[in-house]
């Protein structure tokens, strides 16, 4: 089981800010913004993409869902995603995740 499989079957503790049926969002556990959360699936697939329509669906379903809950993550004043794909893009977790950055005024370089 992947570390974020895990972390969805509480088998590793996280600080889990927003649960539904698609997915989590948790903290970072090595923040690289004052604010930097995961919007991890609860479905493990390996990357942004590497989808069926179903997920493709629950994609669009968690961005709808975060834009409900901007305030209530702090991130009212804006925010940067990012979804790392493979060796270039260093990803280190083969299992969907976005990146959730915010909470500052981030760098205007994104590389
Ligand atoms: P990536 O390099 O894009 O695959 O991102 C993986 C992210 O997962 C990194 O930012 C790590 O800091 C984060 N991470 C790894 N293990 C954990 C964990 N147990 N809890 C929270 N975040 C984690
Ligand atoms: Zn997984």
């Amino acid at each position: 089981m992947c570390v974020f499989c895990k972390i969805i079957a509480s088998e590793i503790p996280s600080e889990r800010l927003y649960e539904d049926d698609d997915m989590i969002i948790i903290k970072d556990i090595n923040p690289q913004a004052k604010i930097h959360l995961l919007m991890i699936p609860k479905e493990h697939f390996p990357d942004i993409t590497a989808m069926n329509d179903k997920q493709a669906a629950t994609l669009a379903r968690m961005l709808k869902t975060l834009g409900g809950l901007t305030d209530k993550l702090g991130l009212e004043n804006g925010f940067r995603l990012v979804s790392n794909k493979g060796d270039d893009g260093c990803q280190s977790v083969p299992h969907l995740h976005i990146h959730i950055l915010g909470g500052e005024k981030l760098s205007e370089n994104m590389a």
